[in-house]
């Protein structure tokens, strides 16, 4: 009989070493939906996620980069043309898209506010729910 190992949670193999992911329980960052609207000036099935961050670390690292999590009801495709404030890491097309900063957050009281993430999907009845942020974590 082979020994339980327990399981190495590991969200992306491409991942640098250091880097951990911050399940929604972690909470060095918080993530908050303010608002999932229609963007029917960009197209009629295009909708705009507002978002805000926050880190604060309770072991004082710094956050090197971040990777946003957000859970869509329906398959969802990423805009590059609309978004500027983080680029796409992972998840394109599917309900789980994954989106990355590459700014520098202080340990405590680093306040992140994003509104120009914009998605299409073909779904009129879609909503965001609420995600995690993977924070990759620099210790001095
Ligand atoms: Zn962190």
């Amino acid at each position: 009989m082979k020994n339980y190992v327990s399981p190495v949670i590991l969200d992306n193999e491409e991942l640098a070493e250091g880097v951990y992911a911050s399940g929604s329980g972690d909470g060095c960052w918080t993530l908050t939906i303010k608002r999932f609207d229609q963007a029917p000036e960009v197209g009629m099935d295009c909708y705009v996620v507002h978002f805000e961050a926050t880190h604060n670390a309770t072991d004082n690292h710094s956050s090197n980069s971040q990777i946003f999590v957000f859970n869509f009801s329906a398959d969802v495709e990423f805009n590059d043309e609309k978004t500027s404030s983080v680029d796409l890491y992972a998840g394109d097309g599917t309900s789980t898209l994954k989106v990355k900063r590459n700014n520098f957050g202080n340990p405590t009281g680093e306040f992140v506010g994003i509104s120009d993430l914009y998605v299409k999907c073909k779904d009129s009845s879609v909503s965001c729910y609420g995600g995690y942020v993977i924070c990759e974590k620099i210790y001095k």
